[in-house]
């Protein structure tokens, strides 16, 4: 719960925002706006995170998914909990897709490196591997290879 000068600050935006500049014009200020934005991201952020699902609190990537949009958590988790997000198959996949890869760059990232040389290093396995036939179709390849 905010402290009552924050909540004074945030029930004046709210009027400022919703009914317009003739109900307190020193609510325009941006330290105020900036406290209304300051509560309201981190109640959105609380209750984003005290809605997420044992499953979500559960998963390895959620460092970096966090349980998704909760407008989109309307699917049913494996543990038959509802207000799972309907893309997490995806998420999972996609995150634990990119795990290596972004761990790779975050290293280059350390020594002073750039993260693209990563690519070069894609480049080499995909040729050794005799091509990129696997993403036939999907575009320019970092092998150099027509897909
Ligand atoms: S990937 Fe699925 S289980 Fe993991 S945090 Fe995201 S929505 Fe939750």
């Amino acid at each position: 719960m905010p402290e009552a000068a924050e909540r004074d600050v945030v029930g004046q935006v709210l009027r400022l925002v919703w009914g317009g500049l003739s109900d307190c014009a020193t609510a325009s200020s941006p330290r105020e706006m900036a406290l209304f934005l300051n509560y309201t991201q981190k109640k959105f952020g609380q209750d984003k995170r005290d809605t997420l699902t044992r499953f979500c609190r559960e998963c390895d990537v959620r460092f970096a998914c966090n349980g998704g949009c909760p407008k989109d958590r309307f699917a049913t988790s494996p543990y038959g909990e509802p207000g799972q997000h309907h893309l997490c198959p995806g998420y999972q996949d996609f995150f634990h897709h990119v795990r290596e890869p972004m761990e790779a760059m975050m290293m280059l990232l350390r020594q002073g490196r750039a993260p693209s040389e990563l690519m070069s290093s894609y480049a080499l396995d995909d040729s050794a591997r005799g091509g990129c036939s696997r993403f036939a179709g999907m575009g320019p390849l970092t092998c150099g290879n027509a897909a």
